[in-house]
């Protein structure tokens, strides 16, 4: 209800977000600016109960079927605009895409033919797979940055997560060995009976062993995720939420994200706040100027589309203006800082003109404060920002995740 009736205020319409099988089979992104690429590898070793995401059991005949499908999806795609296009950066995502690090720089040798990457390569791993040789081969391949998933190093957390114990130690001497531009470490906050104790520990251990970033972000609990982990509380998880946030500001550390703060000005991992993107694989989402379309869950399904050679696309929204502004607003203030010129330069009309009113009242609200270039954040907006990408979670992605888990090319949803 919050989200249905906040999207109509915003887009100034009752026409819902609608996506469709009726897909393109060419994608237009020659003439896209400040474009970022995404890669996903859906392999895992262990499947975690309280994982969205898009992941199937590790199986090396499988996991080496889909990354050639992987590279004839780049060379489908990369094909579609002459000479190599400047990118800005490439993430891979999962899964756990260091189970394909024999064959990553086969994946980096399709992508360089056809883009330029400018700004970095960062990886997702799990901390099982931060040892001297792995991280050699993905330094070898190209790769700048890290990001660690290793939710808790409390026992009782990771218990409660159904993880292993991670070794600290272990990751220091890797990380020390082999070093990187950009090591972010993730953590899940919000779990039951967690204090803020519980996340200083992990902060203070992850800046130690060899973190400048971090990720915090909270739990979610998916329909669709077989896990029984109760909910926080609303008040409780605001408590904890500005614990976090005062810790690091007193520590020096910048906030770069609602849910990231950085050690080092150098140090970031985002594979979300990119004004365009092109994504390959499994699940992988595409955002351009007029639309955002998403790959069939299916690594079946996937390769038999690619080796049809057709675009693996299960559905396409075709954005109204103003559902692309929202869009594209939502991501900026998830960096904490909306810049006016950029909104101008990108939909070619004043920030002011399209959503004046709406800015005014988020800065008598407390939420944002006006600075040189636009409005930034202030921690009760950030809160309230985190609040109601909790509902828009829960009220759009879970539905659409959920649906695409079951069916490899639905016909139409609508949200
Ligand atoms: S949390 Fe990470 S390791 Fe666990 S299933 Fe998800 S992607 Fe795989």
């Amino acid at each position: 209800m919050l989200t249905t009736f906040t999207r109509m205020w915003l887009t100034r319409s009752t026409q819902p977000f609608r996506f469709t099988n009726r897909n393109d089979c060419r994608i237009a992104y020659a003439d896209c600016c400040r474009l970022g690429l995404y890669v996903h590898i859906p392999f895992c070793t262990q499947i975690c109960k309280f994982c969205p995401y898009c992941k199937v059991r590790y199986d090396k005949a499988l996991c080496d079927r889909y990354l050639d499908a992987l590279m004839r999806e780049i060379h489908l795609v990369g094909g579609m605009h002459s000479g190599r296009k400047t990118v800005t950066s490439l993430y891979f995502g999962g899964g756990t895409p260091v189970l394909a690090a024999d064959r990553l720089g086969e994946v980096m040798t399709a992508i360089r033919a056809h883009f330029e990457i400018t700004e970095g390569v960062g990886v997702e791993l799990h901390p099982n797979n931060v040892t001297p040789d792995i991280l050699r081969k993905l330094k070898a391949a190209g790769v700048t940055k890290l990001s660690i998933g290793v939710q808790s190093f409390r026992k009782k957390y990771q218990r409660i997560l159904g993880r292993s114990q991670v070794d600290a130690d272990a990751l220091r001497a890797a990380l020390a060995e082999v070093p990187f531009e950009t090591v972010s470490m993730d953590f899940i906050f919000a779990l039951p009976t967690q204090t803020f104790a519980d996340l200083k520990a992990d902060i203070d251990t992850a800046f130690r062993i060899g973190a400048n970033h971090i990720a915090i972000y909270p739990f979610i609990d998916f329909s669709f995720t077989p896990n029984d982990i109760p909910v926080m509380g609303k008040q409780e998880k605001r408590a904890l939420l500005d614990a976090i946030t005062a810790y690091c500001r007193r520590k020096g550390y910048v906030r770069q994200s609602i849910w990231t703060f950085a050690r080092e000005s150098h140090a970031g991992y985002s594979s979300m706040t990119r004004e365009n993107f092109l994504g390959f694989g499994c699940s992988a989402t595409t955002l351009l100027p007029d639309q955002f379309k998403i790959n069939t869950f299916s690594v079946d399904a996937y390769c038999k589309r690619i080796a049809q050679k057709r675009l693996p696309t299960a559905l396409t929204l075709r954005f109204t203006k103003r559902q692309r502004m929202i869009y594209y607003l939502f991501w900026t203030a998830y960096g904490m800082e909306i810049d006016a010129q950029g909104f101008a330069d990108f939909f070619g009309v004043p920030l002011s003109q399209m959503y004046g009113m709406e800015l005014q009242l988020a800065v008598w609200l407390g939420w944002l404060e006006k600075t040189q270039h636009g409005y930034r954040l202030t921690p009760e907006g950030a809160f309230y920002y985190h609040h109601f990408e909790n509902y828009y979670t829960l009220a759009y992605i879970d539905h659409m995740w959920g649906t695409l888990r079951k069916e490899a090319f639905p016909k139409q949803i609508t949200l």
